[in-house]
Parts: C-alpha cells; structure tokens; sequence
C-alpha cells in the first residue's frame, strides 16, 4: 500500500463518481448537445459568478485557451517566474498562441509586486509587444493570494487597459483555507481556470469561467487546439460530482498537512521552509536527502524532488497515512 505524497493529481475517482460517471446522460459536445457538460458548465458559471463556462480535459489546456482567448499574435502578458503557465506548461503561450510572456520575479508569499507590475508594462510603441493581460495564480506553492493584494493587483491592471486572468487550479483550496466564496474569489478576473483532477479527485477535467464573449472566443481555440471533446459528459458528471461532495473535504487535507509539518518539524536534520493548504515544503540537510527518499520509497511513501522537496496532502492520505509517514521518518533516523 503506497502513501503518495508527490502531488494532489494522484487522486482515484471513488466508487459514488464512478457510479455517477456511468449514468450521466451524454451527447456530442462538439455539437452543443451533451447535457451532463451544459448542466455542469451552467452550474458552475452561476457558481464563480460568471456569465458562461467551458470544460477542458486540463487545467494546461484551459490556461493556454485562455490566454490565446485574451491575447492576439504580438501581445504579452504579465506572470510570475514561478507561475505555472510561464513554467510548468511548455511554453505553451508562446509555441503554440504567439504570445510573449513578460515573467516578473514572485514575492515569497507568490504575489507579484505591484511596483514591478507597474514597471513591466510597455509603452505603445511599435517597438514593444502589446502588454494585454496580467495572470495570477492562487493558491501559489499552496500559498492563498492575500484578498487586499488581489483587488490591488487586478485594479492596477484595469488602470493600465489590461485583463486579468487567474490560474485558479487550487482557488477551491484557497476558498476552504480562508472560508470564502468562490464568487468572491473570482470576481476580481475576468477569466478564471479551475482544476478538478487535484484534490477535488476527478481523473480529468478543468474549466474556464469568464463573460460569454470570453467563452466563445475560447470555445473556438479549444477546438483549434484539439480539446473538442465528444461525449463529455463523463468527464462533466465527475466534476460535478466533486462540486457537490468533495469541496468541503478539502479542509481536511489542510488539517493533515498542518499535521504533517508539525510532525517534520520535530526532526533536526528537516527544515519545515513552508505549510500552506494542502503543502508541506521541506529542506532536509542535504547529507540525508538521497538516503532518506530511498527509504521512505522502500517503506511505500512517495515524495516529490524534482522541482522541490514537496509534500502534496489529498483525499486519498488519511490521518492513520500522516502518522505514519511520520514514524517510518523516525524509524529513518533511528537507524542512520
Ligand atoms: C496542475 C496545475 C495546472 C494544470 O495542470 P494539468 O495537469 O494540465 O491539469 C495549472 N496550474 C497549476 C497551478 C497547477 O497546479
């Protein structure tokens, strides 16, 4: 039995998704007709506050849309160095939309300085690609954007004639950490990306909210980048399912990873660098860190060390798993 902590996208669907799955009404959604998507997309537009909303097999796909949505041939847009749509999508604004990005360095608390937001925007001059839109993300390395900072981010924006866009893949987890509406939430942006397949435990699955003038246009480069999908009611019904029963979970995964730190925290050679929502960032004194990962492996405990020594909690860790993750650590350091 793996506990594995590497990221929220490892999620299984539950039987009761499943079973929802399987008897979701379907037709062609290319065609307009499957009412699973139609009914699911409705919910969600009037749930963030928005006018309209659109499925999309990834939360990659639903940010690059997005931008190509926003953003004409020549324009840039405004993000973090540590974003994930500057970072962790391929380059995808820029190979596959024409769009330059203009990455600024991220605060420690993932917000981008209004200062250095204000100094990034360009002139108009033909010199100069277009500064059109502003993108931020929430949570950030789990981290909730704080509300005042967003509100003067996103007005700084407007002052400058630009959009604003939020890779929400984890705003569900912002909106249960700080107990508040996903409206609310929303509402500073004009277009929002929400993901289903992290902690709210889809195997696919993200969305799009924004005005329908918005949705149309990436109604459209969704087709364009091959993201028409047929019967997609059942990708709809799981996500409709996690809206309905798994948002309020999500609380327990903060409490868990809360827990989690805490327990780390106690070990000397293990720095607990940062505990936000559903994260635990550790730095572990670089004499243990191969010998320890390869001990926890050993002992069925999955962590991430690629980008960073991360611990992702989700609602397929229990209490009894952040136990005992925590005791095959002591067991670690009881041998070494
Ligand atoms: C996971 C993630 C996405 C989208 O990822 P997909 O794997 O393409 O669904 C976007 N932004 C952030 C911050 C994410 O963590």
């Amino acid at each position: 039995m793996k506990i594995d902590l590497r990221s929220d996208t490892v999620t299984r669907p539950t039987a009761a998704m499943r079973d929802a799955m399987m008897a979701a009404p379907l037709g062609d959604d290319v065609w307009g007709d499957d009412p699973t998507v139609n009914a699911f997309q409705a919910t969600l537009a009037e749930r963030a506050g928005k006018e309209a909303a659109l499925l999309f097999p990834s939360g990659t796909q639903s940010n690059l849309v997005a931008l190509m949505a926003h953003c004409e041939r020549g324009d840039e847009y405004i993000v973090g160095q540590n974003a994930h749509t500057y970072r962790y999508e391929g380059g995808g604004a820029a190979v596959l939309g024409s769009i330059q990005p203009q990455p600024i360095e991220n605060a420690p608390d993932g917000s981008l300085p209004l200062d250095k937001i204000a100094a990034a925007v360009k002139a108009d001059d033909f010199h100069f690609a277009r500064t059109r839109l502003l993108a931020l993300e929430n949570t950030i390395g789990g981290k909730v954007l704080p509300a005042e900072y967003v509100q003067q981010a996103t007005a700084l924006a407007r002052e400058h004639g630009l959009a604003t866009h939020l890779d929400g893949a984890r705003l569900f987890n912002a909106a249960v950490a700080t107990d508040t509406s996903l409206k609310q939430l929303c509402q500073p942006f004009d277009s929002v990306s929400l993901c289903f397949s992290k902690g709210l435990g889809t195997p696919m699955g993200s969305a799009l909210v924004g005005s329908q003038a918005l949705i149309d246009r990436a109604r459209r480069w969704r087709k364009v980048v091959g993201g028409g999908m047929r019967q997609a009611g059942l990708i709809a019904a799981a996500c409709q399912h996690a809206l309905d029963h798994h948002v309020a979970d999500l609380a327990h995964d903060h409490r868990r990873a809360a827990r989690l730190a805490e327990g780390l925290a106690a070990f000397s050679a293990i720095e607990v660098t940062s505990q936000a929502t559903n994260m635990v960032f550790v730095r572990i004194d670089p004499a243990h860190v191969a010998p320890l990962a390869k001990w926890l492996k050993a002992n069925g405990v999955l962590i991430e060390l690629l980008y960073a020594t991360r611990m992702v909690v989700h609602r397929d860790i229990s209490d009894d798993d952040i136990e005992q993750v925590l005791t095959i650590v002591q067991r670690y350091f009881d041998q070494a």
